[in-house]
């Protein structure tokens, strides 16, 4: 395994990240035998959140008795500064473990006044002081939240979606987070399950040294995956480029990431999945997209109240109900093409 070192905090983190969002759906057991085996291939870098379930109780239970040799991360919501020690109490709670190695606020509408008392990042420094936390950062999904992090000056870290599709601006982060020192986290390093070429994203990640993909794991055989890409990191050679600007030219800037922080919405629309779905038709087996509820959930973008909720809420500045009726359009022109006929419930939108 490859390490590399974490901007300024100075810790030597396996080049592949260990994204422990997914492991919410895994079998305790299971959970703890992939942990293992990803630890044992020299992964020494967990990512981790409050509010991934039970993704904290896992990792503490699988590290327990190893916790000096793993770089633990977790991040919080949380409005101030007694939301963000009381959060972070319950995370070293289920972590088993006292402190956790970056405490991360979990993507803020915009940063908190470091002059303020009672704010997240005093909350943040606070737990620094206590011993809790020997590292602080900051996940984002918005480009100028990232860029004023790292300019800031007051994070060890930043962690931002990543992947082959991220634009020329956004590129531009790396080489600004390593002016500044700043550890470079890359979450989402297939899009949120968009990209499903895991051999040409890796070989686009892998070229920054220092940007350190958390990769997000369920199942033994995606890690077996990446730790193979891993022995033999592929060559970002003309064949993948090509591949690369293909895919950039088919999805446009305008995607969904499937991140979710436009929920909830009020008409009950799973948008993360149905503003995705024509991608995820033709590049996820797309039977278990035409089942009864699935026709269901998508119909119901008819019943949209236009409250524009999600629009204000979307970090990427999507115009998501537009977006949406896209989505339904083609899903119906698709449904047909296999022989399943949707009927509108409210006539053409
Ligand atoms: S505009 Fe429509 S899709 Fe968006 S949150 Fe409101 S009801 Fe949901
Ligand atoms: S519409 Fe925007 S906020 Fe909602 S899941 Fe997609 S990218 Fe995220």
């Amino acid at each position: 395994m490859e390490y590399t070192e974490l901007g300024k905090t100075g810790l030597r983190v396996s080049r592949i990240g260990f994204g422990a969002l997914p492991i919410q759906r895994t079998e305790l057991k299971r959970a703890v035998r992939i942990l293992h085996v990803a630890f044992d291939h020299g992964i020494n870098f967990f990512d981790t959140a409050r509010s991934y379930t039970d993704s904290e109780k896992k990792i503490g239970i699988a590290f327990k008795g190893k916790r000096n040799k793993i770089i633990l991360a977790t991040k919080l919501y949380g409005k101030n500064k007694k939301d963000i020690l009381s959060l972070l109490e319950e995370s070293l709670k289920q972590l088993q473990t006292d402190y956790v190695d970056i405490l991360q606020l979990h993507n803020p509408q915009q940063l908190p006044d470091p002059d303020d008392k009672d704010s997240q990042y005093t909350g943040l420094i606070e737990a620094q002081k206590k011993g809790m936390a020997r590292f602080i950062g900051i996940t984002a999904h918005k480009l100028t939240n990232a860029i004023a992090t790292i300019e800031s000056g007051f994070y060890d870290t930043l962690q931002y979606p990543f992947s082959m599709l991220s634009s020329k601006k956004e590129i531009e982060l790396i080489e600004l987070a390593k002016k500044h020192h700043v550890g470079l986290i890359a979450m989402k390093p297939l899009c949120g399950g968009l990209l499903a070429d895991i051999e040409t994203s890796f070989a686009f990640l892998w070229q920054f040294e220092n940007l350190v993909p958390v990769w997000g794991i369920q199942r033994m055989k995606e890690l077996n995956q990446i730790i193979n890409l891993s022995k033999s990191p592929p060559p970002l050679d003309a064949e993948l480029r090509k591949k690369i600007s293909e895919e950039r030219k088919l999805l446009g800037s305008s995607f969904c990431r499937g991140c979710g922080y436009c929920l909830p919405c009020p008409a009950d629309i799973p948008i993360p999945m149905a503003a995705r779905m024509k991608y995820l038709l033709r590049r996820a087996p797309y039977r278990k997209f035409l089942t009864v509820q699935w026709q269901k959930n998508m119909l119901k973008i008819e019943h949209c109240k236009n409250c524009e909720v999600c629009k204000c809420r979307c970090p990427y500045g999507l115009n998501v109900p537009e977006l949406l009726n896209e989505m339904l359009s083609d899903y119906i022109d698709f449904a047909k093409t296999k022989g399943i006929i949707i009927e509108r419930t409210k006539g053409n939108i």
